[in-house]
């Protein structure tokens, strides 16, 4: 499949079909941009489990850890890729396995907080 890449300048990356957004400044660590874009051409165009299981955990992702925290403090505009309903070129678009691991997050935090109080 052939991608079409679009620089963003907030949030990390998403795959809209065979667009991918990219924020432009992860361009400053060479090793995190091509192991996102990687990233992002291993999703589906849809949404399947193999996706949630991809976002949990990808080995080549892990190995830039670093740098991909560094990146997000220094540029805060990237935290607005937690919010799994947002705009891409007029057209809004639902990131269903982040919802889905931020409501597990919820639950699991109020679960907690029941135990203690
Ligand atoms: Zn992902």
């Amino acid at each position: 499949m052939k991608f079409n890449i679009q620089e963003i300048d907030w949030g990390t990356a998403s795959r809209v079909g065979n667009k991918i957004y990219i924020n432009k400044n992860i361009k400053k660590y060479p090793g995190l941009y091509q192991a996102i874009l990687n990233h992002e051409k291993k999703h589906t165009s849809g949404w399947s489990l193999a996706d949630l299981e991809l976002d949990l955990h990808d080995p080549e992702l892990s190995r830039h850890k670093k740098d991909f925290y560094k990146f997000m403090f220094k540029h805060p505009k990237s935290f607005m890729q937690f919010c799994p309903i947002v705009k891409y070129n007029g057209t809004w678009t639902l990131d269903f396995s982040l919802l889905l691991v931020e409501v597990a997050l919820l639950a699991l935090f109020a679960i907690i907080l029941k135990v203690l109080i």
